[in-house]
């Protein structure tokens, strides 16, 4: 044995193992196998189809688990309907006790979940210990804070129902804790499917649910594979799916759930930029890597994967890292001095083996240390690959394992511009000692998270969630509860929409409304780029009245039109970056002309869909009114700065989508149009509203007003035509960054469809009442911005 003084000598680490004998003690339990969590019971383990959970660092079987079959699936729905009925009455203090309690027992077991959750993930038990188990706790006291307040602070919201929650391997029981804490605190109940190579802490969870008294069918896990998932997401009993993992199944979720009417929020991959300035703390720049990229072997869903790093000292900060490199210790996850541990399977290494290999190919220089590895198990070294051109495979996929891919920039322009060019947008981490640049890159950065100076930070209270291809929807914090929650006016109105017409070219045999003879006839047609513009098609279509009267014409927009109006909209950035104010006195400017043009305005009403003098003035007057609410809302949408942790500012701000589509209803043909395009232009976004293809004069008329109220060229384009067609445009073009349809024929389901390739948040649904207060207000100013948390730490 190695001498003290000889150990003081080398600083060498002696092995430092963890014991894992209550865990033994526990898995010898249930050597018959583990069954289905289903109404506060395991179902019985011999029943139906198994398979081996394994620790990646050894290859030793650890347990048997249930698969999951869709008859499970049934019955875990079917106990979390019954359970919903008591647990969504409960008083939010009520919940909040059951809450309290869960993070309670959790404490009380975290040594036990964090070795357990080593065994079965691989992951160094210093990391179990240190951040993900006591990150779960924290979630269920944050969520238990929010039972208590849900009422007081969301009133007029309730829960979905039953929610189906599929979560991935790389944070098993973090992940757990971040879907079914603020799914109960909602008055939610839940099914939830683990992974399938990591699910041993999900069902000490369910343990932990019964010994804590839980009431039975609140939380049900069924183990199980992807079939078991997907049995879940195509249930009909549930209201909601949460999911997080990668990219690829994301997209397959998104169309199994299109038209269902359920809530999804995703949570997908990422390669998140770690950029560093020449005026970086190089020291603190390489420890913030070995955090952003060797922590949890880099199987994390924001790894600082992508080292963006200035040119001129790009060679310092490789030569800092390769000699930090060369002291990281891969080995046993339970030993308290592992740095790197394995990696979650044989599939997942060769994945990795594969990704590094095709970078070699592809011209990269690749260094990896001269350390130990350990002989057996899943373990890779920790790689460093430089020179890896921006378009190359492992620049541009999710490798999700210990690799950081290396390119140099010139410029702050140069950094932002090569961090976005990627499809996701999950995180980014920015280095330098200039605040002022540092704040100014996190927002020109897309992406839901920012640290600066900082990586992999982590709070119940800060919302986590992506931008872009790495999903929608946010995990913590009040916007993640809002993703439990409908508002009470949630149904669509009732009634049934109108067959829709057929629009055609040729001209109708309809006669046309009388005109007075000094009337010059006026061709509606699209307005783009700040300039009325000919449909593409060449051709127009009658607007035609209820009483069979042609009302004028109006374009048949075409793809090519949407495209323009979106190029026309790229160009009008500068919406988003305009003060509120200035956004405001716009919105009031809009408002003034409508009131102004208020008579044409009802007329036109009147005329097209034969509504009585007094509903066309009260339509005009209420859509004046809503654009002034808007023009009030522009610089009260605030974001916050949350409590996370000591010597931290988190700034959650509400950021534009940047180009929105809006389709429009048919009915309320202008105070739709205005109830849709004035909160997201308030927010900040540009707008390529489809007004409502039946009845679309009166948003052709608007125009007029948008040349005449100071509204920046392609700030707001309008495309009229066939609404389903257009939205289906829309979904499928990747810069349009988010699409409310409430004007497809069907509902939203072809546009969900459509909208998986770039997954785009999508929000709309049936009709609803728009002269109604609940057709206006912050919900509309939510779904129009997004939510961005950028770290600060302050302090030596
Ligand atoms: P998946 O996305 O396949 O798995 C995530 C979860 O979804 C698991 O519970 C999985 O079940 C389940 N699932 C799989 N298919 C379906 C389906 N059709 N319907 C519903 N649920 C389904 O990730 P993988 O585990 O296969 O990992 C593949 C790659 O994904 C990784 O190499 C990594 O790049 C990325 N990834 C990204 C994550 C992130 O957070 N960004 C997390 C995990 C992986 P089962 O476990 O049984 O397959």
């Amino acid at each position: 044995m190695a001498l003290i003084k000889d150990i003081l000598q080398t600083m060498e680490y002696g092995p430092s193992p963890e014991s894992n004998d209550h865990i033994i003690a526990w898995l010898g339990q249930h050597e018959v196998g583990f069954g289905h969590f289903i109404d506060g019971k395991f179902t019985d383990p011999a029943v139906g189809a198994s398979f081996e959970v394994t620790n990646p660092a050894n290859g030793a079987a650890l347990a048997r688990v249930a698969l999951g079959t869709a008859d499970d699936v049934d019955r875990a729905v079917a106990a979390a309907a019954r359970a919903f009925k008591s647990w969504s009455k409960l008083s939010g203090h009520e919940r909040a006790r059951h809450l309290y309690a869960l993070a309670r027992h959790i404490q009380k077991r975290d040594r036990f979940l964090a070795v357990l959750e080593s065994m079965d993930n691989g992951k160094p038990i210093r990391e179990s210990r240190d951040i993900d188990i006591p990150l779960v706790a924290r979630h269920f006291y944050h969520h238990a804070g929010w039972a208590e307040l849900i009422e007081s602070e969301m009133p007029g919201h309730q829960p979905v129902g039953v929610c189906g929650q599929i979560i991935p391997w790389n944070f098993p029981l973090l992940m757990l804790a971040w879907k079914i804490a603020p799914a109960l605190a909602a008055g939610n109940t839940v099914v939830l499917k683990p992974a399938e190579q990591t699910p041993l802490t999900a069902l000490a969870f369910a343990e932990i649910c019964r010994e804590a008294g839980l009431p039975d069918g609140v939380v049900n896990i069924v183990t199980g594979e992807g079939e078991t998932g997907a049995a879940l997401v195509g249930h009909p009993g549930v209201g909601k799916i949460a999911f997080t993992g990668s990219t690829e199944v994301g997209r397959i979720i998104r169309r199994a759930t299109a038209g269902s009417g359920k809530k999804l929020s995703l949570e997908l991959g990422g390669k998140s930029p770690f950029i560093v300035f020449d005026d970086a703390d190089l020291d603190s720049a390489v420890e913030g890597l070995v955090d952003a990229i060797w922590f949890n072997q880099g199987e994390v869903c924001c790894a600082g994967s992508r080292l963006l790093v200035q040119e001129g000292i790009a060679e310092k900060l490789y030569a800092k890292l390769r000699a930090r490199m060369q002291t990281l210790r891969v080995g046993d996850p339970l030993d308290k001095s592992t740095d790197i541990g394995a990696v979650v399977s044989t599939e997942q290494l060769e994945r990795i083996g594969s990704l590094v290999a095709k970078g070699k190919q592809e011209g990269a220089d690749v260094f990896q240390p001269s350390i130990p590895m350990p002989a057996k198990g899943c373990f890779f070294l920790p790689t460093l690959m430089t020179g890896v051109a921006p378009a190359s495979t492992v620049a541009t996929v999710e490798i999700f394992g210990p690799v950081l891919v290396a390119m140099t920039f010139r410029t702050p322009d140069e950094a932002v511009a090569l961090a976005n060019n990627t499809r996701f947008g999950l995180a980014a981490s920015v280095w330098s000692e200039n605040i002022n640049r540092s704040l100014d890159v996190a927002a020109r950065i897309k992406a839901g998270v920012v640290w600066i100076n900082a990586t992999n930070l982590f709070d119940a209270a800060a919302g986590f969630g992506g931008y872009r291809e790495s999903g929608f929807g946010r995990e913590g914090g009040r916007e993640g509860l809002y993703e439990y929650l409908v508002p009470d006016h949630g149904k669509p109105a009732k009634g049934k929409q109108a067959a829709r017409p057929v629009l055609n070219a040729a001209p109708s045999s309809m006669t046309a409304v009388a005109v007075s003879s000094d009337a010059i006839d006026r061709t509606a047609k699209l307005y783009v780029g700040g300039k009325q513009a000919r449909p593409d098609s060449g051709y127009s279509y009658a607007v035609v009245s209820p009483a069979g009267k042609t009302a004028g014409q109006a374009g048949l927009g075409n793809r090519k039109d949407i495209r323009n109006a979106v190029e026309a909209a790229a160009m009008a950035g500068n919406w988003g970056a305009a003060t509120a104010h200035n956004r405001a006195q716009i919105l009031y400017y809009i408002a003034e002309n409508l009131s102004a043009r208020a008579a044409e305005f009802e007329a036109r009403l009147r005329s097209m869909t034969g509504a009585s003098a007094k509903d066309a003035a009260t339509e005009v007057a209420a859509s004046i009114r809503r654009t002034f609410f808007y023009a009030g809302f522009a610089d009260k949408h605030d974001g916050a700065v949350h409590s996370t942790k000591s010597r931290h500012v988190t700034l959650a701000m509400n950021e534009p989508f940047g180009i929105m589509g809006l389709v429009c209803p048919d009915e309320a043909p202008l105070l739709g149009f205005v109830s849709l395009v004035m909160p997201t232009l308030a927010a900040g976004n540009r707008v390529i509203a489809v007004p409502s293809a039946r009845y679309p004069l009166a948003a052709t008329d608007f125009y007029q007003l948008l040349d005449t109220s100071d509204v920046p060229a392609g700030v707001v384009s309008i495309v009229t035509g066939e609404t389903s067609g257009l939205a289906r445009m829309l979904a499928e073009h990747d810069e349009v960054a988010a699409l409310w349809d409430f004007g497809s024929a069907g509902g939203t389901g072809p546009v969900e469809t459509a909208s998986a390739g770039n997954l785009k948040p999508v929000w709309g649904g049936g009709m609803r009442d728009w002269a109604s207060p609940d057709s206006q207000g912050r919900e509309f100013l939510r779904r129009a911005t997004q939510v961005k948390n950028i770290w600060v730490p302050y302090g030596e």
